[in-house]
């Protein structure tokens, strides 16, 4: 530990990349200005995601950060989409809060040793940290890794199913407005809505983010992962709840701005938490400017043979070069695998290049890549922001359906294309996107690109929002 008088800052992720990423990046910048960071991640994350990428190194990136693990014994392969995610969700944030009382008992008996917990930064599903957290009298701020909008969206779950505006269950009723969210009234259709919201009102992820929303209430301030120019109205809307709300977003736009002078600035790709192929970057240095349709589906997506099917011919059919992540998983297992047509195979090996995981923020800032066709998850939507990278949004699970709407039709930075990925639309969205048609989405994207480099640089909202929290947190008895 760098620093024994520090404030000592313990970080609770969700065992996830997608919350574990930004999670890091916080912590990164509380260690650069001067406080003393924990990281306490499940074991199987913590032996499993972390270390193959070269422990040493990655660790060698986080001086005074310490990493610390629960034992809650997951199964290796443990985030899946499909009805288990519930009965993982539950399961998760069970065993994590007993291995967490566990923890703080440990670290109370220890209280005569130079770093008692100052305060806990928590996810904001793993609300069970508020309970326990009281018992010891620790301060508790909860970082929700979504957007604004759908933060506010899952605070009003409990609203939507009483006014009868969920669950929605006929196709006739998906274009319908959502009536009952303050600030969302001409934003929002049921079908914007993540998919546990259009199955029935027992459904158990529902009930598991409506117990989540309402612990999280009690926590003494809300993080979140965003910027004021991008969703000040919807943040206002939130200091409802929460007095105190750090918009400190694009945290990867705020690393590399560094609010610590004395530091050097970070490549945010060092926050990476699984091995990169870099050889995409020396194939995308061969194409032209702005021609390659870059694809990626995050990390817990994933797709159907058909699906993948359909949206290979679109991209092939498309002409653009493309550069399309496929993770190890991400295509479902089937019996009866039919082989991949030779066409969509030639036209690979001529404009095309696959990988396993790339470096996607520096694919995004890449001359030749000219759109992005995503999953619509929050941490790539808010870097296809700062890279001012138009988007075709295909959202699958939870906060992704409202994200892909605020794409569309609220920043219009790119396209919705919800519901559906048959070939054809895939190809006519890819050619929409990349043929130049779309000048107003260019614009918007380059526009909200500038207000996220302006919010991070000093004196910027976001710089301002983090020092205030590094002071808040200094400030604490
Ligand atoms: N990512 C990456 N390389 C890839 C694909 C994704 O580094 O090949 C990173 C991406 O930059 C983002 C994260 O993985 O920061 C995915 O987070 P997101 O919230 O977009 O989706 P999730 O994985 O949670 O569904």
């Amino acid at each position: 530990m760098e620093n024994p008088q520090a404030p000592h800052v313990l970080m609770l992720p969700f065992p996830a990349v997608g919350h574990i990423k930004p999670m890091l990046m916080l912590g990164k910048l509380l260690c650069q200005a001067g406080l003393s960071v924990t990281l306490l991640n499940t074991d199987q994350n913590h032996n499993n995601i972390l270390n193959p990428i070269d422990q040493s190194s990655f660790y060698s990136r986080y001086p005074g950060f310490q990493f610390k693990s629960l034992a809650v014994g997951l199964p290796p392969e443990h985030l899946r989409t499909g009805p288990v995610v519930a009965e993982l969700l539950y399961w998760i944030t069970s065993a994590c809060s007993t291995k967490f009382k566990e923890y703080l008992m440990v670290e109370e008996n220890e209280k005569g040793q130079p770093e008692p917990v100052t305060c806990i930064i928590a996810d904001g599903i793993m609300s069970f940290t508020i309970d326990i957290a009281e018992e010891f009298h620790i301060p508790v701020i909860t970082f929700r890794t979504y957007n604004s909008t759908s933060t506010w969206v899952y605070f009003h779950l409990h609203q939507l199913l009483q006014n009868g505006e969920i669950p929605v269950q006929r196709d006739e009723d998906m274009d319908q407005q959502i009536t009952s969210i303050p600030g969302l009234e001409t934003i929002l259709r049921r079908r914007d809505l993540p998919p546990f919201c259009k199955l029935d009102s027992t459904d158990h992820l529902l009930q598991f983010y409506m117990g989540q929303t309402s612990k999280m209430k009690r926590a003494s301030a809300l993080i979140l992962n965003t910027f004021e120019e991008l969703e000040g109205p919807i943040v206002s809307h939130l200091h409802s709840i929460f007095p105190t709300v750090y918009t400190i977003g694009p945290l990867h736009g705020l690393l590399q701005s560094h609010i610590n002078h004395n530091a050097p600035p970070s490549d945010s790709s060092e926050t990476s938490v699984r091995p990169q192929d870099r050889t995409c970057i020396r194939w995308l240095d061969s194409q032209p400017s702005k021609s390659v349709v870059y694809v990626s589906f995050g990390s817990v997506v994933v797709l159907t043979q058909d699906q993948l099917l359909e949206f290979w011919h679109g991209l092939v059919n498309s002409g653009s070069p493309f550069l399309w992540v496929i993770r190890p998983g991400l295509v479902l297992a089937e019996n009866n695998v039919a082989e991949t047509p030779s066409e969509l195979t030639i036209a690979t090996n001529e404009r095309g290049c696959i990988v396993g995981w790339g470096p996607q923020e520096e694919v995004l800032a890449h001359r030749a890549v000219g759109g992005f066709l995503s999953h619509s998850g929050w941490n790539s939507t808010l870097e296809s922001i700062w890279a001012g990278m138009p988007m075709i949004c295909w959202p699958q699970i939870a906060d992704q359906w409202i994200n892909s709407r605020c794409v569309g039709e609220m920043w219009r930075t790119g396209l919705d294309m919800k519901d559906t990925c048959d070939r054809s639309t895939v190809e006519k969205m890819v050619r929409g996107l990349m043929e130049d048609k779309n000048e107003e989405i260019r614009k918007s994207t380059a526009i909200y690109s500038s207000m996220a480099r302006n919010s991070v640089a000093k004196g910027g909202s976001s710089y301002h929002s983090m020092s205030k929290l590094i002071e808040d947190i200094k400030s604490i008895q």
